[in-house]
């Protein structure tokens, strides 16, 4: 059933109708959840329909009351939440209250402007047409499905929910097959706020539970629009499910984040932030810093500070411990060959090493002399792994960053603004982070999403709201035509009218203005 429980203990155990959550510290059985088929995904998605003729007819003024009420929720709840978290994931509890703390921004945001952004607003119609009134508006789409992984499963889903629901969309949630129970909280939630608060019974966010052939039902249920979360090589086989309907896609895929350090960095924060951002969920992250690119005379100096904050840290399922287990177990597996194929290419591991992996435990690894197409710099890793390697300049820094095929986020540290800022606009990436690591993340107004094999579109901010609307353009015809064009009366007269006009506004050679200076950002 659409928005499901957890169901009972009992017969059904281990068969293919229902499907277990797993701690990944302890192996414990969390609880099941039904495997939903093509039929319950059929189901939940009609149900949408309905619910968001209701929703999407409501003001934003409405929409907003009723997403801030979700957002105070969450917020009072936060601990319960970060609890489930913690057990689904293997998570330390106070990331998973950060994470937690960052979706709740962001339905903040959404609710707040989704008006602002979307509401209907006139734009100039132009001299040849000045006859009209032109307007643009930004309807929902209707339903949206969303499929979520599992090392954020807040954060990340919530970048696409919330912005779906501020738009106006109803929304059927597929969380990953190893984080179920942090969707259902999310779900749940909604709705007891929705009818607790306002009366409201519509599922507006509907729940579908089960692995990757859930979410390929998810992909041909003929849903307005897929988000998409996960690795490059699933969001293939989505694109290619989601062809046959012609169902849009947004791609939120992995990453190979680098961070790139200047000669005139300040090195300690640089260390600072290539710890946490390569390590923190046991490097788990989508933008999670997996290479650093250091300038050649900085390079043995940078080494030692990270060398020494990233020795101190220590996986575990205790509080003191710096980050979890692997969440997902197959990840131990290419956490190792990318190792061994560093080593292999004649890598050095000056923090860790291949005796580093006690699953579901990695302890932290920081590699030098790594050769650039070793695994471990071309794929994702996805584990507490860094590689460390001295560039001749900030540019080569840049340049070798680019060469990946995956561009999601990066950082540059540097002392210099404008330098900082040139580095920024020269990678590749979605995001950049100047002196710090990921906090675009945090800034909701900012668009987040990758280029290349890091996907496609964007969640969060104006752009994120956009993503799940239609552009609609309306003209209104104030006054008849200056010129007839568009009419089997219209004479050789017109059209002379018409080249004269054009020639007028057109034709002469453009004289480069002030604002067209070399230079200027946008000339
Ligand atoms: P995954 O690709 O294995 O699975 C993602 C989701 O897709 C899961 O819910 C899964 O059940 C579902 N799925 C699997 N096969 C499917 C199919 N054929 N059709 C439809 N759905 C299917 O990824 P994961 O292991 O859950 O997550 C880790 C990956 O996600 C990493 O690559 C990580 O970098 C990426 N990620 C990206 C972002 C981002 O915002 N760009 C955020 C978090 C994670």
């Amino acid at each position: 059933m659409a928005g499901h429980a957890v169901s009972p203990a009992g017969p059904a155990w281990g068969t293919r109708d229902t499907f277990e959550s797993v701690s990944p510290a302890t192996g414990e059985v969390l609880a099941r959840y039904p495997v939903d088929g093509a039929r319950e995904v059929a189901l939940a998605v009609r149900r949408a329909r309905a619910a968001a003729a209701w929703w999407g007819g409501l003001s934003y003024a409405g929409r907003r009351l009723r997403l801030l009420a979700w957002k105070s929720h969450l917020t009072r709840y936060l601990g319960r939440l970060a609890q489930v978290v913690h057990d689904e994931t293997g998570k330390p509890l106070d990331d998973a209250t950060l994470e937690i703390v960052n979706a709740v921004l962001h339905l903040d945001w959404a609710a707040r402007h989704a008006g602002r952004v979307l509401r209907p607003r006139r734009v100039s119609p132009g001299l040849a047409m000045l006859n009209q009134a032109a307007s643009v508006e930004y309807q929902p789409l209707g339903v949206v499905g969303v499929i979520g992984p599992w090392n954020y499963p807040v954060l990340t889903p919530m970048g696409s929910i919330g912005y779906a629901l501020a738009a106006g969309n109803a929304v059927v949630f597929k969380p990953s097959e190893l984080t179920p129970g942090t969707g259902q909280w999310l779900v749940r939630s909604l709705a007891e706020v929705l009818l607790e608060v306002f009366g409201d019974t519509e599922p507006v966010l509907q729940l579908v539970t089960g692995d990757g052939a859930t979410g390929s039902a998810l992909a041909t249920s003929g849903v307005d629009k897929l988000a998409f979360t996960g690795s490059a090589a699933t969001a293939r086989k989505v694109l290619a499910a989601a062809a046959q309907t012609l169902t849009p896609v947004l791609a939120e895929c992995g990453g190979k984040d680098a961070l790139l350090v200047a000669a005139d960095a300040d090195l300690d924060a640089a260390a600072d932030a290539a710890a946490w951002g390569a390590m923190s969920n046991a490097g788990q992250t989508c933008v999670g810093i997996e290479r650093v690119y250091v300038v050649d005379s900085v390079y043995h100096a940078f080494l030692g500070k990270l060398t020494e904050r990233v020795a101190a840290l220590r996986p575990g399922d205790d509080p003191p411990a710096a980050y979890g287990p692997m969440t997902l177990p197959g990840q131990v597996d290419v956490v190792e060959r990318h190792l061994a194929d560093a080593v292999a290419r004649g890598g050095r591991a000056v923090v860790g090493g291949l005796d580093a992996v006690h699953a579901p435990y990695i302890a932290p690894v920081i590699l030098v002399d790594v050769p650039e197409e070793s695994a471990v710099v071309r794929e994702e890793t996805f584990g507490p792994v860094v590689t460390v390697t001295p560039v001749a300049s900030l540019a080569d820094a840049g340049r070798l960053a680019n060469a990946s095929p995956y561009a999601l986020g990066s950082a540059v540290f540097t002392r210099g603004r404008r330098s900082g800022l040139r580095a920024a606009r020269a990678l590749r990436a979605g995001m950049t982070s100047v002196n710090s690591v990921l906090a675009f993340v945090a800034v909701p107004a900012l668009p987040f999403g990758g280029v290349g094999e890091s996907g496609f579109g964007r969640i969060h901010g104006a752009d994120g709201l956009r993503e799940f609307s239609r552009a609609k353009a309306i003209t209104r015809q104030r006054m008849s035509p200056l010129l007839r064009t568009t009419t089997f009366r219209r004479t050789e007269t017109d059209t002379e009218r018409l080249v004269k006009l054009v020639t007028v506004l057109h034709g002469r050679l453009y004289q480069p203005r002030k604002r067209d200076r070399p230079g200027r950002p946008g000339a």
